[in-house]
């Protein structure tokens, strides 16, 4: 159930338009009808929600910036609202959201054919259609340019992809996924390999302990063709790869945000309640402590995340920015939802709370899209003029 008191302790909300809100409403109306009541036993189960599916797709939130092929065209806020909210519903299913919206379909949309983006959008849009993003690998996580994946030209002019890829959201089920390999002129490029293709393989990562509503998986391609067309024209090289990254990174901070804006509202709530020596334990000066510490920084974060939506879209965002609010907010989500396990006692660790569950979700997102380090590191040049992350002798 939802806290009475809302999580807007500074009056954020003044700073946002109409359309803001309505997105906003529209969206957490649906994750608490349709999201909230069957997450939990999904996490519990490991199991992906695909009957949510379809309505999802409704919502309008899959490529929910971008412009035409049947996406919402929302300006950035709009669409971290909505990633927001989603979040206060599951971890899990905002990482679905990542990848599908944040990932694949920006891939298309940004370093696709004309082609390819009529193909491949707006049924994406609907989640008719699934995609997925195939960066990591066994070997290569933080250092995507030590990727082994090779891409090889054949003479009829398709291509031949052989490597392995780990820890690829939704690519069990996905139609299309956007695969990274190098080519034999060294250069990264990106290809849109489609499901059943001849020579791809996956499985799914078993026993996770977070992230467990959302699959990742194992790929692995042996002498798997792709035809030319589907290689994406725009990827030139890693940084057309980075580039998706710090689109995708700035949804995963409103989703930090989002996740421990739903932990501090359980806290809040269970803390008025939950009676001991007589009296609610939101009346003891060490809970409030603890409450004060967790909306001090949804507070700020809100603030952050509102501005450099605002800043991203007048293309005046640079990937250091969106870094830090990656990093900021994954932090302070990690000490808040720590900090609100601990205000219910026990039954912090019952799902049922759903603070647990947040807990184990941002541990996943903490990680991807940049870890923690990484994104200080990307910080720490941005700063200095000197590059920390660089490859060894
Ligand atoms: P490593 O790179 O091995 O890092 C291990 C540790 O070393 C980390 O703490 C890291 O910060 C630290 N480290 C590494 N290099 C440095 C350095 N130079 N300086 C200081 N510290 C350093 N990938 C995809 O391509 N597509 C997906 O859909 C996808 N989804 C994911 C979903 C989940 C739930 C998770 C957990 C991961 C996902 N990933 C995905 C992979 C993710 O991007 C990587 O896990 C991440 O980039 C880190 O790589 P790694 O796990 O290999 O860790």
């Amino acid at each position: 159930k939802r806290a009475p008191q809302p999580t807007d302790f500074i009056n954020a909300d003044s700073l946002l338009g109409d359309e803001e809100k309505e997105v906003r409403g529209r969206v957490r109306e649906w994750v608490d009808r349709e999201a909230v009541p069957v997450m939990p036993d999904y996490w519990d189960r490991a199991e992906f929600p695909f009957d949510l599916l379809p309505a999802l797709g409704e919502l309008g939130v899959m490529g929910g910036a971008l412009e035409g092929y049947g996406c919402a065209g929302w300006n950035n806020v709009a669409y971290g609202l909505a990633v927001q909210e989603i979040a206060r519903g599951s971890g899990s299913l905002a990482t679905f959201l990542h990848v599908q919206s944040g990932l694949a379909m920006t891939a298309i949309y940004e370093l696709g054919s004309e082609e390819q983006k009529e193909r491949w959008l707006p049924e994406m849009a609907r989640c008719e259609k699934i995609g997925c993003f195939g960066l990591t690998e066994p070997e290569a996580g933080s250092d995507p340019g030590s990727m082994r994946t090779t891409a090889r030209r054949r003479s009829g002019g398709d291509w031949v992809l052989n490597g392995e890829k780990k820890w690829i959201g939704n690519a069990s089920f996905a139609d299309v996924a956007v695969i990274w390999a190098r080519t034999e002129d060294g250069k990264i490029a990106g290809f849109l390999v489609e499901k059943d293709s001849p020579g791809y393989r996956t499985a799914v990562l078993p026993r996770k302990g977070s992230q467990r509503a959302v699959w990742q998986t194992h790929i692995t391609m042996e002498d798997c063709r792709v035809p030319e067309e589907n290689r994406l024209p725009g990827a030139t090289g890693l940084g057309s790869t980075l580039s998706i990254l710090t689109h995708s990174r700035y949804g995963v901070a409103w989703d930090g945000l989002g996740q421990a804006m739903d932990c501090y509202e359980v806290a809040l709530a269970y803390a008025r309640e939950r009676q001991q020596f007589g009296r609610n334990i939101a009346s003891f000066q060490l809970t409030q402590q603890k409450l004060v510490s967790m909306v001090n920084e949804i507070s700020l974060a809100q603030l952050a995340c509102i501005h450099v939506g605002r800043l991203k879209d007048r293309g005046e965002a640079n990937p250091a920015m969106i870094s830090m609010l990656k990093m900021n907010n994954l932090a302070k989500a990690r000490q808040i939802a720590a900090t609100a396990r601990e205000a219910l006692g026990g039954n912090g660790i019952l799902l049922d709370y759903r603070v647990m569950e947040h807990m184990a979700d941002i541990e996943g997102a903490y990680t991807y899209e940049g870890t923690h380090d990484i994104n200080m590191l990307i910080v720490g040049q941005a700063i200095t003029g000197e590059k920390a992350f660089a490859p060894g002798p």
